[in-house]
């Protein structure tokens, strides 16, 4: 795959609107295109994060522990009941939700 400068796209990751996605990054100009795969996936993940801004979330109360609800969109992404989690703290007020696979 050719840039328009004459450099050849590599495929990287990159953070775009708050997303970390594989892209297409030219070597000399540094210019981004998605390919069709890339733009799907981007435009899904996109949705998903837009649809979790847009909910007010508390903690919620489970027994002695607290809990937070997952919406059930995130299915798309191999989230499910059952699923094993890893949460690490990146500082007081932000966490890390990774799912196994
Ligand atoms: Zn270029």
């Amino acid at each position: 795959m050719k840039c328009g400068c004459g450099g050849s796209f590599e495929e990287k990751i990159q953070e775009i609107q708050g997303i970390k996605c594989n892209v297409m990054v030219c070597g000399s100009c540094r210019e981004i295109v998605f390919t069709i795969e890339q733009s799907k996936i981007f435009h899904k993940m996109k949705q998903i994060q837009d649809e979790l801004a847009k909910e007010n979330k508390k903690i919620s109360r489970v027994g002695n522990s607290m809990g937070i609800t997952l919406p059930a969109k995130l299915k798309e992404l191999g989230y499910d009941i059952g699923k094993s989690l890893d949460i690490r703290i990146l500082d007081s007020k932000h966490l890390v939700i990774e799912l196994f696979t």
